[in-house]
């Protein structure tokens, strides 16, 4: 198995018939990518900006932000970067963005809702990632998207800043995190560029459980039927317009959910950087049609622990 994940990082990522699957690496910081490329890592799919942001007395300015994401983008040497745009707010606080005490805060201001409540910080990042763009394939991405309004605000905003400074406008993408926004994956995709679904924040909208409490975290499994639904429903809201759909929350690091991610449709997996190997090599060992059935399989059965078992038998099958 190792043997084959390190024949696997050097080949693209593709299934055993060749569908070509693209497989990223999730990024926190510039020391995250030399170890994400050894692994096979073809671009970024998902940098977490909040790591510049988080634990300082002050917002890092233009300046600080602009040379942080262009040192990411020249390390990864031309290959995709996309930029989320900042996700504090919830469980992640920040002592200069005061944010009034919530009763339920992973339903309050948080990601791009903070954003917009704060142009100021929004336009900033915004002009950073702009000024960063000529130095790689930088593309950006909106965290915590539930109406086609807000994606329509930040793109007003780009697209103003990008005016002022005289570049182009780079792509756009929404990560899909709430079922409000796999609801809408078509309308969504239809004024961006690509989807990509954040299954950490989906399994706990979807389920009504917070993630970040352990009574009920336990029991979260983004395997459960009824996010896969949701997943089934981005990707053919995706495909309707010709838009592609990846995936960059926790299950495109297990190695059970490939084959049925890509089942359902999805075409770029953006994994925690020592994962990227293993889940090449997984796609290597498995056909379209073999996962198409289990995609199916998977929308029919009841239960988290019923689609890993049918996950889990297929593998076995390839080996
Ligand atoms: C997610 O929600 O799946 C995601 C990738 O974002 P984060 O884990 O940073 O909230
Ligand atoms: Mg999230």
């Amino acid at each position: 198995r190792r043997a084959a994940a390190l024949a696997a990082a050097g080949r693209q990522g593709a299934t055993a018939d060749g569908t070509r699957i693209e497989v990223f690496a999730n990024l926190g910081s510039l020391g995250d990518v030399a170890p994400a490329l050894a692994q096979g890592a073809e671009g970024c799919g998902l940098l977490r900006t909040e790591f510049l942001f988080l634990d300082r007395a002050d917002a890092p300015d233009e300046d600080e932000q602009a040379a942080c994401y262009g040192g990411i983008a020249r390390a990864l040497e031309g290959r995709p970067l996309i930029v989320r745009l900042l996700d504090i707010g919830g469980d992640k606080p920040a002592p200069y963005l005061p944010i009034a005490a919530e009763e339920n805060p992973a339903l309050g201001l948080r990601g791009i809702r903070i954003g917009l409540a704060r142009p100021e910080v929004l336009s900033t990042q915004l002009r950073a990632i702009l000024r960063a763009a000529s130095s790689g394939d930088i593309r950006i991405m909106v965290p915590m998207i539930a109406r086609v309004e807000e994606l329509r605000a930040v793109r007003q905003v780009l697209i103003a800043e990008a005016e002022r400074l005289g570049v182009a406008v780079p792509q756009l993408g929404v990560m899909v995190e709430t079922p409000a926004a796999a609801v809408m994956a078509d309308l969504l995709a239809a004024e961006c560029d690509f989807l990509s679904i954040g299954t950490n924040d989906l399994t706990q909208y979807t389920l009504a459980m917070d993630r970040g409490n352990p009574a009920v975290a336990d029991g979260l499994d983004g395997l459960d039927p009824a996010v896969l639904r949701l997943v089934a429903q981005t990707c053919a809201g995706g495909s309707r317009v010709g838009k592609w759909v990846g995936v960059c929350g926790g299950l495109a690091s297990d190695p059970l959910a490939v084959p049925l991610l890509v089942g359902l449709g999805v075409g770029e997996l953006s994994a925690a950087p020592g994962q990227v190997a293993e889940i090449k090599a997984t796609l290597a060992a498995v056909t379209d049609a073999g996962c198409a059935a289990l995609a199916r399989a998977a929308l029919e059965a009841a239960s988290a622990a019923e689609v890993r078992a049918l996950a889990l038998e297929m593998l076995r099958e390839v080996g």
